[in-house]
């Protein structure tokens, strides 16, 4: 007998980085290379194994489901107030529980394509309906055209902002224009899941700029430039009612021990993470710079990553790359995404570029 949903079956599972481990025994290399996931190549930020090896003595216990310690480090952080913040397991946790806590079935969720794999995924595990605005030609979110795209049924939109996995943003003008148009019951969540990464300063913080608006919640994460990828933190600024909403439909105690833990000891290194970050971003304008003399077309990227908009050549290229020990993330038919990572990661990924498009 059929146990599970029948809908699930057409439905394609979130893909994750290849385990470069894996790679390089099945090529006989002594490492491979794991560009694939958008993560930061510096390793844990100074303090944080320490913490989370402290935190893991109380282990036996349950975390403190109100998170007040780290809410209240994020809120002298980034300036808010503790009671519009909640946290949960990666930012991806947060973006499915803010569309618990404003759809129901059958309601639109509405964001652009392409844009962050997860989306489509989460609107059809809660039974809500995806209205996906394609990107323009320059692969950015056609913000006009999502505002068009707005029906009565439409309950929440997400901005990715960067983008995932184009790279593109949109700016604080047309970000303006869209608010302005959107009705002030649909909630717009900034997924500024790269925000560290930015330095267009036409492309606004979603906090300083939209903090003050009632319909806006930035939704941040831990797990990029603040190196947390694998202990799942993300956190989400919005309205009180709105964080409130959010901790209502959470899964109980679902920002562990290790997470909190961690998550305090990392806010302490704000400054090491501008320093790493500005690497990252020095390094993704060489990589931008040099790819484009392989792929011409390669749209400025604010975020850790670059898109090669290679069309059906994707898988090819993606598989070419790892031949030679670098995984990449191919998006069949439409591109590649590739992180950025330390300097001669970059230089092994742009000679393996230049060997898969000879
Ligand atoms: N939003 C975007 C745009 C992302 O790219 C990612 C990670 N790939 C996330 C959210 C989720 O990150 P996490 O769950 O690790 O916080």
């Amino acid at each position: 007998a059929r146990l599970t949903r029948p809908d699930l079956d057409v439905l394609p599972n979130y893909v994750p980085g290849r385990n470069p481990a894996d790679l390089a025994r099945e090529l006989g290399l002594p490492k491979a290379i794991k560009l694939a996931s958008n993560e930061v190549p510096y390793g844990p930020l100074p303090g944080v194994v320490e913490a989370v090896t402290e935190a893991v003595v109380s282990s036996h216990r349950y975390p403190d489901m109100g998170v007040v310690a780290l809410r209240d480090a994020l809120a002298d952080q980034y300036g808010v107030a503790a009671d519009r913040i909640a946290t949960g397991c990666g930012s991806v946790a947060l973006a499915e529980h803010l569309v618990r806590a404003t759809c129901l079935p059958g309601d639109e969720l509405l964001y652009a394509w392409r844009s962050f794999e997860a989306y489509p995924i989460i609107a059809a595990t809660s039974g809500v309906t995806s209205v996906q605005v394609p990107n323009d030609a320059g692969h950015g979110h056609d913000l006009a055209a999502m505002a068009a795209a707005v029906t009565d049924r439409t309950r929440m939109i997400l901005v990715c902002n960067p983008n995932n996995p184009t790279g593109t943003s949109v700016r604080r003008a047309e970000l303006d224009r869209f608010l302005d148009a959107v009705p002030n019951d649909v909630l717009v969540v900034l997924d500024e899941a790269y925000r560290e990464f930015v330095t267009d300063p036409e492309v606004p913080d979603g906090l300083a700029a939209y903090g003050d608006r009632a319909n806006v919640v930035v939704l941040r994460t831990l797990s990029k430039a603040w190196g947390l990828a694998g202990l799942r933190i993300g956190f989400l600024v919005g309205q009180p009612a709105v964080a409130d909403a959010v901790r209502k439909v959470v899964t109980p105690f679902s920002t562990s021990l290790a997470a909190q833990a961690a998550a305090l000891a990392a806010l302490t290194q704000a400054e090491e993470v501008r320093r790493r970050s500005a690497l990252v971003v020095a390094e993704r304008e060489r990589v931008t710079e040099l790819v484009r003399k392989l792929v011409p077309d390669v749209p400025a990227s604010q975020a850790n990553f670059v898109w090669l908009p290679l069309g059906d050549r994707a898988v090819d290229f993606a598989k070419a790359c790892e031949a030679r020990g670098v995984i990449v993330r191919p998006f069949a038919g439409d591109g590649v995404r590739v992180t950025i990572g330390t300097p001669e990661e970059n230089d092994t990924f742009l000679a393996a570029a230049e060997s898969a498009l000879a």
